[in-house]
């Protein structure tokens, strides 16, 4: 009953309780024989009468390649016989093999799991063998594809695993990021009150003692104010970079033409007073944002772009990209900026040049990329020494929901970079 010839390839378990039928298949199988030996097709069959003695055999050797059942058995009936075979060995392909041509049962035991059924009585070798092997492939693919279902599901909680701590440590971030700017804030808001002090001091000691000190006195004084009025902007820019943090998320819908244009009208005796041209070339995008903090961007890089100029006519143009419309640029014809640098200048209170060359603090260009972020967009730049510099900026759409804001009047906090950038300068 157990036997099994050398180059066997197909371990089958005949579970029939019929020996009629039982004979039957045996002999189809090894009249077959024959003909699959040249595809090297060989059956060796297990023969079990009872499910019992079956789920047995299933529980010692799981290698059965093919369950041939009988639904009538001395200790099982019906459809139920073959859920407890799937239960016991759920990988090996059943074919389920009936006295009777029932449709309906036919039905069943295929919704039931059953790879294939066979009506006893019409059985013909070739039609045996194929049913077999396409059983057996049918289950292999399926077990294939249950194996790479559960892979790709394990692999989805895997990465829904590491987006969850990925959102946790950028929440983390946004935290610790939120606790630094107020402590930047607070500390920046604290040193301007002794800084007015000192500044009122030499104030006083100009005015009132003037005639006390000599000229070496004089110029101390002079270099003491001086000072002080650089700690006072940088003091600024650092509380300007804070308050970038401090806005809720900017997601209002802003139109970028209507924001030039009131920045240009803010700048334009300025703009004249340098001879120095800005144009607005075609229509800029409508964008997600915050008004004032998109005001701010442009004050910043168009001041940067007349500043770092040595043209006698500067030129500062503004547009989009032809094949991008929400991606603006602001291009000047200025010094530019050798690529080595073009990250270094988002670094806060980094400058390229001595004061004695170009005024500034070096915040601009950090507080530009922090709004730009920090309204979901990026900011980039090209250039090159003496060929000028294009910086670029893209931000997104607005969404449906997002509420209009026209450009407000720059507040107080923002004046020295919006009301007078081109007055940086000087
Ligand atoms: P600031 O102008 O106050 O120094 P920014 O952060 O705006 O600060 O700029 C950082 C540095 O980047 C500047 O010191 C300057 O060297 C360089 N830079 C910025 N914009 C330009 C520009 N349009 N052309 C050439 N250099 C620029």
């Amino acid at each position: 009953m157990h036997g099994k010839p050398c180059g066997v390839e197909i371990d089958v378990l005949l579970i029939e309780g019929n020996p009629r039928y039982a004979r039957r298949v045996q002999l189809l199988l090894s009249e077959a024989r024959g003909a699959m030996e040249v595809r090297g097709g060989l059956f060796a069959v297990t023969h079990v009468t009872r499910l019992e003695h079956a789920l047995e055999l299933l529980a010692e050797k799981n290698a059965f390649g093919v369950v041939l059942l009988d639904l009538q058995l001395p200790d099982s009936e019906g459809v139920r016989t073959l859920s407890r075979i799937r239960d016991r060995a759920d990988s090996v392909p059943v074919i389920v093999l009936t006295g009777i041509d029932d449709d309906g049962l036919a039905l069943a035991v295929i919704q039931q799991g059953a790879q294939d059924w066979l009506a006893m009585d019409d059985l013909d070798g070739r039609l045996f063998v194929r049913t077999i092997r396409h059983a057996i492939e049918r289950k292999r693919t399926e077990v294939e594809l249950l194996r790479h279902a559960r892979e790709v599901e394990a692999a989805r909680a895997r990465i829904e695993q590491q987006a969850a701590e990925l959102r946790a440590r950028a929440e983390q971030l946004d935290k610790a990021n939120r606790e630094l700017d107020d402590f930047t804030y607070i500390a920046s808001h604290d040193l301007k009150e002794p800084l007015r002090g000192i500044s009122a001091y030499c104030e006083i000691l100009r005015e009132d003692y003037d005639d006390k000190l000599d000229a070496d006195g004089r110029r101390r004084l002079e270099s003491l104010a001086v000072m002080c009025d650089r700690l006072c902007h940088l003091i600024d820019d650092l509380l300007t970079y804070c308050r970038v943090g401090r806005v809720p998320s900017p997601d209002a819908r802003v139109d970028l033409n209507e924001v030039t244009t009131e920045l240009l009208g803010t700048l334009r005796a300025a703009i004249d007073q340098r001879g120095a041209s800005v144009e607005v070339v075609g229509q800029l995008p409508v964008v997600r944002g915050e008004a004032t903090l998109l005001g701010m961007v442009l004050a910043n890089l168009i001041s940067n772009g007349l500043k770092y100029n040595k043209n006698p006519r500067p030129c500062v143009e503004i547009g989009v990209l032809a094949d991008d419309p929400r991606t603006v640029y602001v291009r000047d014809n200025g010094i530019g900026i050798p690529k080595k640098h073009h990250e270094v200048i988002f670094t806060i209170f980094r400058r390229l040049h001595g004061r004695k060359e170009y005024e500034g603090t070096g915040a601009g260009l950090t507080i530009v990329r922090k709004i730009v972020e920090s309204c979901g967009g990026r900011v980039w730049l090209e250039s090159e020494p003496d060929r000028g510099a294009t910086f670029f900026f893209h931000l997104p759409s607005p969404r449906k929901s997002s509420p209009t804001r026209q450009p407000t009047k720059p507040p107080h906090w923002i004046s020295r970079a919006v009301a007078s950038p081109v007055g940086k300068s000087s």
